[in-house]
Order: C-alpha cells, then structure tokens, then sequence
C-alpha cells in the first residue's frame, strides 16, 4: 500500500488507489503492469494543461511564444524538480537492475513518473480534479514566466551551442539606433566568425534585437550542421 504522506503530498485521495500503485510501477518491476500507457496520457494532458493555461495568461503571445514557453515547463528537469518536491523517489517500485541506478537515469524515470501520476488521477477524478493538481505543482514555474523568457534564451542557447563545438563566442554589433530616447529602435548584428555568418535582429530593446540576431544565427548553424 502507498504510503499516505506521498497522498498528502500529491493532494489528491485516490478512490482507486491501484491507478497511484500503477503510476509508481517502473517497467522495470513489472513488464507488464507497469506505468508506461499512464505516462502516454499523462504526457498529453500536462501538455494540454500547460497549454491551456499558457494562452489563457499571455493573450498577446505568438504560437512560436507559447511553444517556447511550454516546452520550458513540460520538459524533463522540471519534471524531475516536480518529482524531487512531491519526493517521489522512496515510493517507486524499481527493479533490483534499477534500485542503484543513479544520476539522469533516475532523472527520467522521476519525470515519467510525474507524468504516470498526472495520468493516473484525470483517470481516477476527471480533467478538472487533474488540472488542479498539476497548476498546484506547476503554479510558481508558470507565475515566475514573462514572454522575455521565450527570447530570452535564444543568446544563452547559441553560446552553449559555439561552446560544444569549441568556437569562439559570438560579437553584437549595433548597427543602428532609430528613434528617441523614449522610443529607441535597436538594429544588431550577431557575428560568428568560424561560420562566416551574420545576422540582424531589430526590437525595442537592445537585448531584444541581440536575441532576435542570435536566435536567426542559431537556427542556421542548426541547419547547417544536419546538412553536413
Ligand atoms: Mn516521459
């Protein structure tokens, strides 16, 4: 039987507790009762959920925005921080291969979890019992987003991107300032040199304008890596 603390934390009464046993089951300890088809629908709703909420919160976001957005909320390490506040890991059923698995290999299998879980209570209590619980876990990620966040990460992920390939980092250039002070319009350049490109992003802001640049430029590399 599932401890009633870990109920506690989830905060939802299971009136068929084998659905919670069941999100608890890795593949691992049984290959065939396991909590596999749970994560599936678990998967889809805390999208769903995610998403529903997310258009609802920024009405003057773009589709790319929300996207952006979602994929930050829906994505394995928050997954896992869900799992590591509910403190899942003593209530999982492992295998005995699994018991001593550690570091991203338990990572994943708390964020499945999480996800088995979010399907075992719609099955258990309906879409808005469901919805309850995920926005309660969720609430402080979502509550903390603005939509800079969705650009915002562009500069950061084109640097990780240069620094796994060993390149030198990227230069901004500002190629025009239009406006007045109040009202100033932001034209950058994103340079790497190693790919010979460049590219302009304009906006409000420099920091917008140097996050539109570098968001063009890591497309490109992106690109132009699969192609080669
Ligand atoms: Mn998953």
């Amino acid at each position: 039987m599932t401890a009633a603390i870990l109920v506690k934390r989830i905060g939802h009464v299971f009136q068929q507790p084998q659905l919670l046993e069941l999100a608890l089951t890795h593949r691992s300890y049984s290959g065939k009762d396991n909590n596999e088809r749970l994560e599936f629908l678990g998967d889809s709703l805390l999208n769903f959920i995610i998403g529903d909420t997310l258009f609802q919160r920024f009405p003057n976001a773009r589709e790319g925005q929300l996207s952006r957005l979602r994929a930050s909320l829906v994505k394995g390490d928050t997954l896992t921080k869900v799992a590591r506040q509910l403190d899942l890991g003593p209530f999982l059923l492992l295998g005995p291969g699994e018991l001593k698995s550690g570091g991203s290999r338990r990572d994943s299998i708390l964020a499945d979890c999480v996800e088995a879980i979010i399907g075992a209570i719609y099955l258990d209590a309906g879409l808005d019992v469901c919805k309850a619980r995920v926005l309660e876990w969720f609430d402080p990620r979502i509550e903390g987003l603005t939509l800079e966040d969705t650009v915002k990460d562009n500069k950061t992920r084109l640097q990780e991107w240069l620094q796994a390939q060993k390149w030198a980092l990227p230069t901004y250039n500002i190629l025009d300032i239009e406006g007045a002070s109040h009202s100033q319009y932001f034209v950058v350049e994103c340079v790497v040199q190693q790919a010979g490109l460049s590219f302009r992003g304009e906006g409000g802001s420099r920091r917008q304008a140097e996050q539109m640049a570098a968001g063009l430029m890591l497309t490109a590399l992106e690109n132009g890596k699969s192609q080669s």
